[in-house]
C-alpha cells in the first residue's frame, strides 16, 4: 500500500468519524471541529466569540460552571473584559429574567452549561437560546455532561457553539469536538491548517476514530440507557435517602440527568467517605472529580447556597449503562453503613477527617 492511499484512509476514517459525531447531535458534519478535549472546545468557542469583534468586551456565564469556563472567564476578566456570573437558586437553576436583563449590546457571548458536572441540574437551554436569539448574543453550551445522555438535536437547541469530550461516551480521554453553526463566524486560537483552517495540529486520529465510534454507540443507546441508568440511580438513592437520616439530595430532582446522584450527608466529611468507600470499591467523588484532592467546598454548591459543612459532606454519585442490579444492590447497603461508621466516629455531629 502506497502512503498517499494510507494517507486517504486516514482522511476518510477522519470524515466518517465527522459523520458519527454530527449525526448524534443533529448538525451537519462541516460543522464539527475536532479538539483534544472539552475544555479546549469551550476554550476555542469563547475565544472566537471574543476575538471576533473587539468592541465587544462582556460575557456572560454562570457561578456554576467547569473550571474551564471559570478559569478562561477570570482570566479574560484580568485582561480587561466585563464577566457576568449569573447566581443560581437553591435548586442549582436560574433566573431567566435575569439572564436577559444580563444581555448588553456589547455581550460578545453567553456561555454555560447544559448539564452540571457536580449535581446533574439541567439548564433549560432551548428557553435561554430564544433569549439569547432575540437579543442576537451567540450562545455556547457546555454540553460534556449532556451528550449521549439526553437527545441532542444542535439546530432545534438553538445555540452558536456545542462542547463536547469523549471519555464522557466510554472514548478514552483526550479527544473532543466543538459543533459551531453554519451561520456564526468562527475564528480559530490554535491557528494552523487542519480542520479546514479551524483548529491547527495534525488530527489525532486514533482518538477521532474512537470518539465517532463512541458517538455512533451512544446515538444507539441514547433513550433506552437513559431510563435504566435512572432507574438504577432512583432505586440508589431512594434507598439510601430511606436509611441514611438527614441524606438530601443537592439540586433540582425533576430537571436532571439520569445519570447523576448528588448527595448531601449531615456531620461527615466527604474525604473521609470516600477513603472507606473505596475500600469497598465504590467510586464516587467529592463535589466534581476536576476538584478532588482538593479541600475546598465546591463552587457550584456554595452558589446554590449552601454551607461549608453541607458542601464538605456531599458525594456524587454517576452511574452508566455498564453498572449492573447487583452493582447497585452492594452501593444501597455498603453506602449507609460507611455513612453511619463515619457518623460513630463523630458523635458531636462535627466533620471526621480520617487522615490520609
Ligand atoms: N465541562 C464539563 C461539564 C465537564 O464535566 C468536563 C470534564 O469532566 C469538562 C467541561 C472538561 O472536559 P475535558 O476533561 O475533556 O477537558
Amino acid at each position: 500500500m502506497n502512503m498517499d492511499s494510507l494517507g486517504k484512509r486516514a482522511a476518510s476514517a477522519i470524515d466518517t468519524a465527522r459523520e458519527q459525531v454530527s449525526a448524534l447531535i443533529g448538525s451537519s458534519p462541516e460543522e464539527v471541529i475536532f479538539t483534544s478535549c472539552g475544555s479546549e472546545s469551550i476554550n476555542s468557542a469563547i475565544l472566537s466569540a471574543t476575538s471576533l469583534d473587539p468592541d465587544k468586551t462582556h460575557i456572560v456565564t454562570t457561578a456554576v460552571e467547569h473550571s474551564a469556563t471559570i478559569k478562561l472567564c477570570e482570566h479574560l476578566a484580568r485582561r480587561g473584559y466585563e464577566i457576568t456570573w449569573l447566581p443560581v437558586n437553591r435548586e442549582g437553576q436560574l433566573d431567566l429574567e435575569k439572564l436577559e436583563r444580563a444581555l448588553r449590546p456589547d455581550t460578545a457571548l453567553v456561555s454555560l452549561l447544559w448539564a452540571n458536572n457536580e449535581t446533574g441540574v439541567l439548564f433549560p437551554i432551548e428557553d435561554i437560546s430564544r433569549i439569547t436569539n432575540a437579543k442576537k448574543v451567540p450562545l455556547h453550551v457546555d454540553a460534556v455532561q449532556a451528550v449521549g445522555k439526553l437527545p441532542l438535536n444542535a439546530a432545534d437547541l438553538g445555540a452558536q457553539f456545542l462542547s463536547l469530550s469523549g471519555h464522557k461516551l466510554h472514548c478514552p480521554k483526550g479527544v473532543g469536538a466543538l459543533y459551531v453553526n453554519k451561520r456564526m463566524r468562527f475564528t480559530p486560537w490554535l491557528r494552523g491548517s487542519q480542520e479546514n483552517s479551524r483548529r491547527g495540529g495534525t488530527q489525532n486520529v486514533a482518538s477521532i476514530v474512537g470518539l465517532g465510534r463512541a458517538t455512533e454507540i451512544a446515538a444507539d443507546h441514547v433513550g433506552e440507557s437513559g431510563s435504566t441508568v435512572r432507574a438504577l440511580r432512583d432505586q440508589f438513592e431512594n434507598t439510601v435517602l430511606a436509611n441514611i437520616p438527614g441524606a438530601e439530595i443537592n439540586g433540582d430532582r425533576v430537571n436532571r440527568l439520569p445519570n447523576t446522584s448528588s448527595l448531601a450527608f449531615e456531620g461527615i466529611e466527604s474525604e473521609g467517605a470516600l477513603m472507606l468507600l473505596d475500600e469497598e470499591h465504590i467510586c464516587c467523588s467529592a463535589g466534581s472529580a476536576c476538584t478532588s484532592g482538593s479541600v475546598h467546598p465546591s463552587h457550584v454548591l456554595k452558589a446554590m447556597g449552601f454551607s461549608n459543612d453541607r458542601a464538605r459532606g456531599s458525594l456524587r454519585f454517576s452511574f452508566g449503562r455498564f453498572n449492573t442490579p447487583a452493582q447497585i444492590e452492594t452501593a444501597c447497603e455498603v453506602v449507609p453503613r460507611v455513612i453511619e461508621k463515619l457518623r460513630r466516629l463523630s458523635p458531636s455531629g462535627s466533620p471526621v477527617v480520617m487522615a490520609a
